[in-house]
């Protein structure tokens, strides 16, 4: 109840919510206690998250911040929903994000932009940017998000919270509505790594109805949080360090490794000479992968459909030219470009080889440390409307965060200071499955 009170006072500024499901909380909140007055109920019965709204919950919209899911209610719950709901977490709703997850400042919802908490003309990051906003004002004490190119970890830096974005692969992407489907992963969006430990703990773990979940099982994050990092390599890539690098955002970075240097870490200088091949081979593969996901929204079966089609190909022209935003249909264009006959072999398929060199030199990198550590963002958060214009700009806000998602690495974000009022973003990446490490080096600094 106090936290739909702090929705109902701040969101009308924030817009952090599509949805608030204060009914389905509250009777959830009220089965958490009969659970702890029986004796049967963990560490999370009764806490408050919320869902970004690309996870399909039974009974309350999912929009997918999109015209064109508005009047979609899913009949079924996402994997992620599920294990949540199973351990007793009080969903009090659905947060906004860019349109199917498309974006980096939140700017292409449907809904409007979320206002970033720190300073209210600065946009929170996207596309998870309703979750790291809510989290940020305190309007819940957690939330899930999901990471295709940097969606958990840019907004956490950019809103001044901790996000993991976990191996892919690690949690079920079942009833997550698609975007790329190679590159999205769920995770979560805290005030520390040990709240993301635990809700990790939570969502993470093999699902039989996604074929790409792994059947690894899930240590438990919070036994391994204190560990020692006495010997630990941290490595730095001089490409993370370069140009477009924001000189305070550099400073703040730096300094939060000397403090990993008095942690007992030891640092070692890296090279990824293929870095700056992430963002033009991310921005072929996810489009393209986009283009063939959003195929099934057609206006028959389910989402928005035009008035009045005066046929079939009608129906599908104008319900698709309705219900999707400008950027979802540049995405939507791009990747139907790249697979097409011709430019496949020139576009698709080469950033399919980029991907691959892209993880070779990251598992060659871990042969080197334990760990990668760099910026999150090349910046603090923008202002709003900033970008709006300048699609590439946008995209180069994820220059840090894309490569991770085509490695299908681990990675996470943590606050290392400010500039002026707007949070700085430590970033962490493991080699595959290393979450439990990533946490415990965040938790050592927090
Ligand atoms: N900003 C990137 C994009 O627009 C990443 C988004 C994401 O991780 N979902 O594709």
């Amino acid at each position: 109840a106090a936290c739909l009170a702090r929705i109902d006072a701040h969101d009308g500024v924030l817009n952090s919510f599509i949805s608030v499901s204060a009914e389905r909380a509250l009777a959830q909140a009220d089965a958490a206690d009969a659970r702890r007055r029986a004796g049967a109920a963990g560490p999370l019965t009764g806490l408050p998250l919320a869902h970004k709204d690309i996870f399909c919950t039974r009974g309350v919209k999912t929009s997918c911040g999109s015209k064109m899911l508005d009047n979609f209610v899913a009949p079924y719950d996402a994997a992620v929903v599920e294990r949540c709901d199973a351990a007793g977490l009080v969903m009090l709703g659905k947060t906004n994000m860019d349109e199917f997850a498309m974006g980096s400042s939140n700017e292409s919802s449907y809904y409007g932009p979320v206002k970033n908490p720190w300073d209210l003309a600065a946009v929170p990051g996207g596309s998870s940017g309703g979750s790291a906003a809510a989290v940020a004002a305190r309007l819940v004490p957690v939330a899930t998000g999901t990471d295709t190119g940097g969606s958990i970890r840019q907004p956490a830096a950019m809103c001044g919270i901790t996000g993991i974005k976990p191996t892919y692969g690690r949690v079920s992407r079942y009833g997550m509505i698609a975007y790329a489907s190679s590159l999205d992963q769920g995770g979560v969006l805290a005030h520390s790594a040990e709240d993301c430990a635990l809700l990790l703990g939570v969502m993470a773990g093999f699902d039989v109805r996604d074929s790409t979940c792994a059947e690894a099982p899930v240590p438990d994050y919070t036994a391994t949080l204190n560990d020692s990092l006495a010997g630990l390599r941290i490595g730095l890539p001089r490409e993370y360090f370069g140009a477009g690098l924001d000189a305070d955002v550099a400073r703040a970075v730096e300094a939060a490794i000397d403090e990993y240097r008095r942690l007992g870490a030891e640092v070692v200088e890296l090279s990824l000479p293929n870095a700056e091949l992430a963002i033009p081979a991310y921005y072929v593969i996810a489009p393209s992968e986009a283009s063939s996901n959003l195929a099934r929204y057609d206006g028959v079966r389910f989402g928005h459909r035009c008035a009045e089609p005066r046929d079939l190909l009608d129906l599908y022209t104008r319900s698709r030219a309705e219900g999707f935003g400008t950027e979802v249909q540049r995405r939507i264009l791009v990747g139907t470009y790249a697979l097409s006959a011709g430019y496949y072999d020139a576009y698709y398929l080469k950033a399919q080889q980029i991907r691959r060199l892209i993880r070779d030199e990251f598992l060659q990198a871990f042969t080197q440390c334990d760990l990668i550590a760099g910026p999150t963002a090349p910046s603090v958060a923008f202002d709003l409307g900033e970008k709006a214009d300048d699609p590439v700009a946008l995209y180069l806000a994820d220059i840090y965060t894309v490569a991770v998602n085509l490695a299908g690495l681990p990675a996470l974000s943590l606050p290392c200071g400010f500039k002026g009022q707007r949070p700085i973003g430590l970033q962490l990446i493991g080699p595959a499955f290393a979450e439990g490490r990533l946490l415990n080096a965040a938790h050592a600094y927090q």
